[in-house]
């Protein structure tokens, strides 16, 4: 059965894009732990991060630099956190989260819930900025 993120990369469950490229797809995570948290995860289906082939595993990591670099444009941000976690969704994903202190990145608190709206007014101002 197809992942909930393969369902949000085909356009069966909607999301608010960042970017995208043959491989990669990144879009706003639905409960930020600080607002522009994104997520970027690869089309092909692959539970563990550290399962991807290495030269996938590269070229996932670049896309994820050009993801963070528009987050850090278009966020007021010192600069983004990265993490793995994956316990939740059973496909491969970063966590891009824009960060001034150590607890913006911090999975324990309560997530944030933006409206549709607000999730859309930070999408546009995030995709503006990805070269
Ligand atoms: P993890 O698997 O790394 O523990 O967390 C999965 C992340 O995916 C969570 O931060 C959660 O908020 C996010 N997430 C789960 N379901 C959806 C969804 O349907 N849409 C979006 N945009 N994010 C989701």
């Amino acid at each position: 059965m197809a992942t909930i993120f393969s369902k949000i990369i085909n356009g069966e469950i909607p999301s608010h894009k960042i970017a995208e490229n043959e491989e990669f797809f990144a879009f706003l995570d639905i409960n930020p732990v600080s607002p522009g948290h994104t997520l970027v995860v690869p089309k092909m289906e692959i539970d563990y991060i550290f399962d991807i082939e290495d030269d996938v595993l590269g070229r996932m990591m670049v896309f994820a630099k050009q993801v963070a670099a528009a987050q850090r444009t278009a966020i007021s941000c010192k600069r983004i956190g990265m993490t793995v976690i994956g316990l939740e969704v059973p496909h491969a994903h970063i966590h891009l989260i824009p960060m001034n202190k150590e607890s913006d990145i911090y999975f324990g608190k309560e997530k944030g819930t933006p409206t549709q709206e607000e999730l859309a007014e930070i999408a546009i101002k995030i995709r503006k900025e990805f070269k």
